[in-house]
């Protein structure tokens, strides 16, 4: 039978990767984020051919509780339960404290922390009813280590870590494991805009945002591909890595060895 396996923010970027690999196994996944209807609807047309399973979209907005509680009641409605449960969406800002706008704060917070404990507390009772269940939250290296200008993106990082142990620990006699994947710099959308950002930020130019910011220290001096990632959390959905929980795997190039 195939699993079923929901990926926030998965229009798009490491998120879109992570489905499409679960769905060339054959999974069932309910892809989530934003984008055009058209765009969308190519994109899970395309993942529901790879593989036996069935591809659903949801458009649920990760900053409002009511509507995450419906994407995993919408996987259930239609696939039965919640076997894997990947927690990625995602968005970045970059501005000193003191000019960091407050509600971009808590959107931040609401979308890379908050929205993971509501998908959990949604996911966990099903996992729990089927004796398994793997979750895995789409950490950063920010997640180790701070960079300046990233204030609201540190802090939910570094607590999507203490999240993760913190279940990993609630729920290791359930057969259910928490792990999360610390990535480096990879190449998306998310990481495109932030680059004339950063380059302000820094009176500095775009490529050496590039150069001299991204992949000072990603000690490969080069981006991490998105599909690194997606098998990651391939090898911690599997048999192979039931004794793997609570800890997080970096793919980040060396940076955070320094
Ligand atoms: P991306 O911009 O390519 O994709 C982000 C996805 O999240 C999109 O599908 C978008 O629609 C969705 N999203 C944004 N706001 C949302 C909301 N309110 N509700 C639902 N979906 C929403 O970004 P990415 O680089 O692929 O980032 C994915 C994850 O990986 C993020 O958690 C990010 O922090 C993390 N990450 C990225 C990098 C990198 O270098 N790109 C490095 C480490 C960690």
């Amino acid at each position: 039978m195939s699993r079923t396996v929901v990926v926030t923010g998965s229009t798009s970027g490491i998120g879109l990767g992570v489905a499409k690999a679960f769905a060339a196994e054959g999974a069932n996944v309910v892809i989530n984020g934003f984008g055009p209807a058209d765009a969308i609807e190519a994109t899970r047309s395309e993942l529901d051919a790879l593989g036996a399973g069935t591809v659903l979209y949801h458009g649920a907005d990760m900053t409002k509780p009511v509507e995450i509680e419906d994407l995993i009641a919408t996987a259930v409605k239609s696939f039965g339960t919640v076997d894997v449960l990947v927690n990625n969406a995602g968005i970045q800002h970059v501005a000193k404290i003191e000019e960091f706008p407050p509600e971009k704060w808590d959107q931040l917070i609401a979308i890379l922390l908050t929205s993971a404990f509501h998908t959990m507390r949604h996911s966990i009772p099903l996992m729990k009813a089927t004796g398994k269940g793997r979750i895995i939250n789409v950490a950063s290296a920010h997640a180790l280590v701070a960079s300046p200008f990233k204030s609201a993106y540190v802090a939910a990082k570094h607590g999507i870590l203490g999240l993760t142990k913190t279940a990993a620990l609630e729920l290791a006699e359930f057969g259910i494991t928490v792990n999360a994947i610390c990535p480096g710099y990879v190449l998306t959308p998310l990481v495109e805009k932030q680059i004339p950002d950063t380059a302000r930020e820094r009176g500095i130019t775009e490529e050496q945002v590039k150069t001299e910011v991204m992949l000072k220290l990603q000690a490969t001096k080069e981006f991490v591909a998105i599909d690194e990632v997606a098998q990651a959390a391939i090898y911690l959905a599997s048999d192979a890595a039931k004794s793997i929980t609570g800890t997080h795997i970096s793919i980040d190039g060396g940076w955070t060895a320094q």
